[in-house]
């Protein structure tokens, strides 16, 4: 059968942030190909599968995955050679036996991840599909895109304390629509942010990293910028938060604008924040173990806002369900490497939609030019994606995907949120 894998091959290339990472080509006997590379967090949560890292070996000051590069090209294909792309499932299943550990250890859930997408890139081609289509049939809903115009937390050097700004492009009539609404406001922030002598420079996801310290300022800033460029605050544009809150917690409490706050304390914040300005998603707003706290923050935000699970859930279906039966989350967040296959983070993704719950397909803050994510999005009708700012080519490489994808669906492409579930 020629669609068996032949060939598998892995290489060290680099990241957004210049360190390592993995990329794998995949090729069947039938001579198709799949290539694809893997992203990598800063403000990893503790319960994500492992990416493993040459921690001990100087070069690339310890970042290297020249291990993981090698278990794709020894055990990894020793494994996988032979097996039909077409059932993704089996292939996957192989990987994880072969890695054997609980959290993807042994062999890196790096190395796992690049095999796994790399297969399903060549069993497109051998489909002659586009990927979307292949991994979503017909579905055409084009994601609302969660666009990260300002960088805080662990991805920017200033004092802010939230991780990520998002502006969401709510009142589009379709994905092109969206893309250019959401750059007038984002040129418009750029030069009201230049006006007061603020800088320009861009965090590790492509938004402005200006030395504010307040989370309340930059949203006074989105507000006048969403106004600048000509749009209405909530018909046109919402705001989303990533707050990372898992980096604000230590000894019992989180440290936010230099205060101590407890779980109650910080779920009255984000409440009065998200009654104060139009904002329709709070990721993070708690840390990755506070169920009861994100608990208690869906029922105190205001019914339009989203309460999503990140460090929470981590893209794991355990604790998705768990997320589920104590009503701690209305979206999930997936990001495909926190949980190292591609059946697995399509077993996350449908399971949460089961469950009524959203969810919200997500890049790294260490990115690469590849852009599954966008066909994932897609194919799987989450209609919402976050993967950055409109800067920086590894961030736009997703947006001009979805570009693509919306121009070859035209009027079948159905833009936003998918119907209430
Ligand atoms: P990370 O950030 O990739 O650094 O984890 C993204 C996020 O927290 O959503
Ligand atoms: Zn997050």
């Amino acid at each position: 059968m020629n669609r068996r894998i032949a060939h598998l091959h892995a290489r060290q290339i680099l990241d957004s942030r210049g360190r390592p990472t993995v990329e794998v080509e995949l090729i069947t006997q039938g001579g198709c190909y799949g290539r694809a590379s893997v992203p990598s967090g800063a403000s990893t949560g503790r319960h994500e599968a492992c990416e493993l890292r040459d921690v001990s070996d100087a070069r690339f000051q310890g970042h290297g995955v020249y291990h993981a590069v090698r278990h794709v090209k020894e055990p990894i294909a020793r494994a996988v050679i032979g097996l039909d792309v077409f059932d993704q499932k089996a292939i996957d299943a192989r990987l994880i036996e072969c890695d054997g550990s609980a959290n993807k250890s042994r062999l890196g859930s790096n190395a796992l991840l690049g095999v796994s997408l790399a297969a399903s890139r060549a069993a497109a081609e051998h489909a002659k599909q586009p990927l979307y289509r292949y991994l979503g049939g017909l579905s055409s809903i084009l994601p609302i895109p969660f666009i990260n115009i300002i960088n805080g937390g662990c991805h920017a050097s200033n004092d802010l304390d939230f991780q990520e700004f998002m502006i969401v492009p709510v009142g589009a009539a379709d994905f092109f629509e969206a893309m250019r609404q959401s750059c007038e406001v984002f040129y418009a922030l750029a030069s009201l942010l230049s006006a007061d002598g603020l800088s320009t420079s861009v965090g590790d996801e492509g938004g402005f990293a200006p030395q504010i310290s307040s989370v309340t300022k930059v949203f006074d800033y989105l507000c006048q910028a969403v106004q600048k460029a000509g749009y209405r605050l909530a018909d046109d544009f919402c705001f989303a938060v990533d707050v990372a809150a898992t980096e604000l917690y230590g000894d019992g409490h989180y440290e936010f604008e230099n205060k101590k706050l407890s779980s109650e304390e910080m779920v009255n914040t984000l409440t009065g924040l998200a009654r104060q300005y139009p904002i329709c998603s709070i990721e993070d707003g708690l840390a990755e173990d506070d169920w009861s706290g994100f608990t208690s923050l869906v029922s105190s935000v205001p019914t339009h806002t989203q309460v999503v699970g990140d460090d929470l859930i981590v893209t794991q279906t355990s604790r998705l369900l768990k997320a589920a039966r104590s009503q701690a989350v209305t979206t999930a967040l997936i990001k495909p490497n926190q949980v190292g296959t591609l059946t697995e983070t399509l077993d996350c993704i449908h399971t949460a939609h089961a469950h009524g719950l959203k969810t919200m397909i997500s890049h790294r803050s260490g990115e690469t030019e590849d852009h599954f994510i966008a066909d994932l999005s897609v194919a799987v009708g989450s209609g919402q994606i976050k993967t950055g700012s409109l800067s920086r080519s590894e961030r736009t490489a997703k947006y001009n995907q979805l570009i693509r994808i919306a121009e070859e669906l035209k009027d079948s492409a159905v833009y936003g949120f998918p119907a209430e579930v």
